[in-house]
């Protein structure tokens, strides 16, 4: 008689292999329920796992039992079925589960000591004590004489964790449980445009709907969010918001959390473990009402969720591009439909694959067409810089000049950090150039070093031309460093501030300058990508990009719908208080045919056209795009092992193309090759890739490079 297949679960383990291992109950024990957390034996070490299912055992030899049931069912089976998408979908192995559903702290054997409770409060000598030598301090005290507060809240808004220790070793703030009031500012007066797309939200908020928010600049997003989200919270339900970065989370937490009378916590890799841990409990108990976090978030447990928001929709940082390498919005889309409740995507330039879902009526336009509060759309103008050598043309200085003599503020974009993009020799032509990747070194002046952005390398400058020993070496082009050099020069009335990675490093800094700015006054600010984005500066009535001419023969295909976005959102930080602002585009192509199509119109109408061009081309989003990408120290390796690879995912459903060279075709030493694959639908080509990645890594040349599959890729 043939015996019963043995029942096992099957658990996800942290190690990078395609596949789930099978476990027997524990010793004494019944098979622990799926999404428990359990400790098992892997090798000769324990590690923690997660059951993801059960089913009859698939080997002969004899299952190891699980070690203990460290959690029962800790997370929720629609979470199990969004994974086993994501894997299946994004090729990532089924062990990336622990890492995208367990915080840190729930990812070791050792039981985690739970943070103390995250309110604090005065005791009665705080409320006594005179902290006048101890300013920092005194703000907490001040703070707290209004009700307890979150440790988190307070970290966020700027106070050491050193002050509060202090504070709580001197007896006058200790923990509480006692609950956080936030007062409500009771100031969401929507306009009728607002109105009604709230409306259209709320219409669907039982069922899976997706929302796609355009509101150009200044149309008041946030508030149409926050509208909702109130609204739902007042039926006891769950509202997550997705952001793109962490850098401005505490401001927008602030503004959540008065706007909705409610606690917001967050969700990032800036907290630490506890912190994490602590927001983790509090989404899966249903304590925590609102959240706001990064793409990672995206993976909370929620007890009762009512509402899905990602913020800036079109931020390539919902995309991770190591590890698992998900999508966070397109994730965010399918929990929605998964739970059955509304999401909203929102931005001022939409992704192109966001239009051509709204296109095919899988998700619904909502445009806010109207600045709110009256502000109307900057004038927009192009700036020849043909005929003129310095950074920036006599046309652009003499505007500068005059929103500086009107009492304005001006906004300067440029992507790119540091003094000069590159230093060379005139007398030969050398170029200091990064030995590990394709690509110039940045020279920055302050540290006296060539630094390359892609790798990380940096060295000093060489005291004379290493090729032809001229000692005179030019630094060609201008920075974000140099800009601010030239600027505090041609104006030095006027404050000038830099905003990028170099300049910004305190957690702080960013805020701070911010709130300098908001606060008025003439002054000049310059900087990259970290200005472009959604910052409400209601004294600019001058922005500019300084240079669009790499971008506009990029050799990537995303690269207009990118140069759109940034124009776009540049353009949009001018002339949002009262007085009507200018936006100027430098360039030494002012007849390329894409400023014509912005010049002409708004984001939506070029993004528009961007999109049938994507469809002439048979290019994502009309199509479904992945990348088979490899790369080793030897260029021969992955070029070698995409062709075989070539050979075995061969099939009717796709198109291939390649081994062809990264656009970097060489980064941190290693030569970069990448495969295309096309088909006209993501799940049919998905599929494919799934079922032949066990041939691909069969091959003997897969243990030689570095190779991985990237769905939907954003970087060629
Ligand atoms: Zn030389
Ligand atoms: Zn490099």
């Amino acid at each position: 008689m043939m015996s019963e297949p043995v029942l096992a679960a099957r658990v996800a383990v942290p190690v990078p292999l395609q596949r789930l291992f099978d476990y027997r109950a524990p010793d004494g024990g019944s098979l622990p329920p799926i999404g428990s957390r359990v400790v098992i034996p892997f090798g000769k070490r324990q590690l923690v796992g997660l059951v993801i299912e059960h089913g009859p055992a698939e080997t002969d030899s004899e299952l190891k039992p699980i070690s203990e049931v460290l959690d029962g069912g800790l997370i929720p089976p629609e979470l199990l079925g969004l994974i086993d998408w994501c894997t299946r979908y994004y090729q990532f192995p089924p062990g990336e589960a622990i890492q995208l559903l367990l915080p840190v702290a729930l990812r070791r054997i050792k039981p985690f000591r739970a943070p103390p409770a995250d309110a604090l409060e005065l005791t009665p000598s705080g409320e006594e004590a005179v902290l006048s030598r101890a300013p920092r301090q005194a703000e907490i005290q001040n703070l707290l004489r209004a009700g307890p507060q979150l440790r988190q809240s307070l970290a966020d808004a700027g106070f050491s964790m050193s002050a509060l220790k202090r504070l709580i070793e001197d007896g006058h703030v200790r923990p509480t449980e006692a609950p956080v009031r936030v007062p409500r500012k009771d100031d969401l007066v929507l306009n009728p445009a607002q109105r009604q797309a709230a409306a259209i939200v709320l219409a669907a908020r039982a069922r899976f709907a997706a929302i796609l928010l355009a509101g150009v600049t200044g149309s008041g997003k946030t508030e149409v969010y926050l509208h909702v989200a109130r609204r739902l919270l007042a039926r006891d339900r769950q509202v997550l918001i997705l952001i793109p970065e962490i850098g401005l989370t505490p401001q927008l937490v602030r503004r959540i959390e008065s706007r909705l009378g409610q606690r917001a916590l967050t969700y990032h890799s800036g907290l630490s473990d506890g912190e994490r841990l602590a927001c983790w409990q509090a989404a899966r108990s249903g304590q925590a009402r609102v959240i706001v976090g990064t793409r990672s978030a995206v993976f909370l447990p929620l007890a009762r969720p009512g509402l899905i928001v990602v913020d800036e929709e079109h931020d390539a940082s919902f995309k991770q591009q190591d590890g698992a390498r998900y999508h966070g919005r397109d994730v965010a889309v399918l929990r929605a439909r998964q739970l059955g409740i509304p999401i909203v995507l929102g931005s001022a330039t939409p992704s192109l694959e966001s239009l051509n879902n709204a296109r095919a009526g899988r998700y619904r336009l909502v445009p806010l067409a109207e600045r709110a509060g009256g502000a109307v759309q900057p004038r927009w103008r192009v700036v020849d810089q043909r005929g003129h050598k310095g950074a920036m043309a006599p046309a652009l200085l003499q505007a500068i000049e005059r929103h500086l003599e009107a009492d304005g503020q001006v906004l300067l974009y440029r992507n790119r950090r540091g003094y000069a993009p590159v230093l060379m020799c005139n007398a030969c032509g050398w170029q200091a150039d990064c030995h590990r990747c394709s690509a110039h070194m940045t020279w920055h002046q302050q540290l006296s070093r060539l630094q390359c952005h892609h790798c990380g390398s940096s060295m000093p400058q060489p005291p004379r031309c290493p090729d032809c020993g001229e000692p005179d070496l030019a630094a060609v082009g201008a920075g974000t460093e140099r800009l601010e050099e030239l600027l505090s020069e041609l104006f030095p009335a006027v404050p000038v501030h830099r905003v990028d990675r170099d300049s910004m490093t305190g957690r702080d800094d960013f805020e701070q300058l911010l709130e300098t700015v908001r606060g008025g006054g003439r002054c000049i600010l310059v900087g990259t990508q970290m200005l472009a984005k959604g910052h409400h500066l209601p004294a600019v009535t001058l922005a500019a990009v300084l240079d669009v001419d790499q971008a506009l023969f990029s050799a990537d295909f995303r690269a207009p719908e990118r140069l759109g976005q940034v124009i776009f959102q540049v353009a949009g930080r001018s002339g949002r208080g009262q007085r009507r602002g200018d936006f100027l585009l430098q360039t030494r192509h002012p007849e390329h045919p894409l400023l014509g199509q912005m010049l002409g119109g708004d984001y939506l109408s070029l993004a528009g056209h961007l999109l049938d061009e994507r469809e002439a081309a048979a290019l994502p989003p009309a199509t479904a795009l992945a990348l088979l990408r490899a790369e080793a120290h030897q260029a021969e390796l992955p070029r070698d092992f995409l062709k075989q690879a070539a050979g075995l995912l061969r099939s009717s459903a796709v198109e291939l193309a390649g081994p062809i060279p990264a656009i970097m075709s060489r980064r941190g030493g290693y030569w970069r090759f990448q495969l295309w694959l096309q088909a006209p639908e993501r799940a049919s080509l998905a599929n494919l890739i799934q079922a032949r990645l066990p041939d691909l890594a069969a091959l003997p040349l897969a243990r030689k490079v570095r190779w991985h599959v990237d769905m939907d890729p954003i970087e060629l």
